[in-house]
């Protein structure tokens, strides 16, 4: 109970307490999951809108939580950024993603997702390289995601810091493109080798005029700027079909695959399940 002032006392919603201890709950076993070996890497492939081979494999965490069981990256990943574990978790999901894909078919990428608190690590470009090196993995074959607010909170560090990662010969990939505020100056200004169009687009398919509307008028400013489109969470066939139509490259959703642990990649490129 917590007095309000007025000599009264008014009670925690019990769901907001829950809500505090569990953070707290996990912001405890954050700390020891790497240590301990609970995190996992899992790869969904983006598949080339028309020929259906699998181009690329985004990286996306997990957490086996012992008493927990699986526990969401939405839920993990925010608590990492505020105690600033996200450092040490991020750059071990790189060094072991490039090691993976090091087994990989050539014409494979490899896609890491990048929080925009990476950036604040001046070592970030170095760890990049050395990743690349230690699995000895084409720079070309490793795809780094960010975010739009990447691009946005700059004080020109970043943008030097996409220049030099983009120097080193790996791709920038800009991520949830359409829920931030960046524009087409943004595209001209940064190193943008592909854009991923929100799932939020995509769901609005076969039928949304604006999602179409959207959809076409960002594939035809990245064709013209030599950008790649690919479209995110793809759950349906007339959503594909529609976005075959509006002209992006790749596709990537449950429709296609969900994402499977590292085990499962080489039978997946072997027996692709939507051929
Ligand atoms: P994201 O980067 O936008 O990743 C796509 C998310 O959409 C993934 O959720 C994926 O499993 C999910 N998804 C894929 N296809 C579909 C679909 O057809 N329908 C629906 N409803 N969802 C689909 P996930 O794995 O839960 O990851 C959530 C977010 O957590 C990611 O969003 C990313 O922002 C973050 N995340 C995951 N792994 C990492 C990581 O290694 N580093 C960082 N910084 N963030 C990560
Ligand atoms: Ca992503
Ligand atoms: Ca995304
Ligand atoms: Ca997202």
């Amino acid at each position: 109970a917590k007095a309000d002032g007025r000599g009264t006392f008014r009670f925690f919603e019990p769901a907001m307490d829950e809500v505090v201890r569990r953070k707290q709950e996990l912001r405890v076993g954050l700390r020891t999951a790497l240590d301990r070996g609970e995190l996992e890497l899992h790869f969904q492939p983006l598949v080339g809108i028309w020929t259906g081979e699998v181009t690329c494999f985004e990286t996306l965490l997990r957490w086996q939580h012992p008493g927990r069981g699986m526990i969401s990256p939405a839920e993990f990943i925010p608590v990492a950024e505020e105690t600033g574990l996200i450092m040490r978790m991020g750059e071990w999901a790189l060094r072991t993603a490039c090691k993976e894909a090091a087994r990989w078919p050539d014409a494979i990428r490899v896609a890491v997702n990048l929080s925009p608190v990476q950036f604040r690590n001046p070592g970030l470009v170095q760890a990049v390289a050395n990743a690349l090196e230690e699995a000895r993995l084409d720079a070309g074959r490793l795809e780094l995601e960010i975010t739009e607010s990447v691009l946005l909170q700059d004080d020109h560090t970043n943008f030097a810091v996409l220049h030099e990662l983009s120097r080193l010969g790996v791709r920038i990939a800009l991520d949830d493109f359409g829920t931030g505020f960046s524009s087409l100056a943004y595209l001209l200004r940064f190193p943008i080798d592909k854009i991923k169009i929100d799932r939020s687009f995509v769901t609005g398919l076969p039928d949304r005029r604006e999602s179409k509307a959207v959809i076409r008028a960002v594939v035809s400013m990245s064709r013209s700027l030599g950008i790649s489109v690919t479209a995110e969470g793809v759950e349906t066939a007339g959503q594909l079909k529609a976005l075959r139509q509006l002209g992006c490259n790749d596709a990537q959703g449950y429709l296609l695959s969900r994402p499977v642990p590292a085990a499962e990649v080489l039978a997946l490129i072997g027996q692709p399940p939507w051929a």
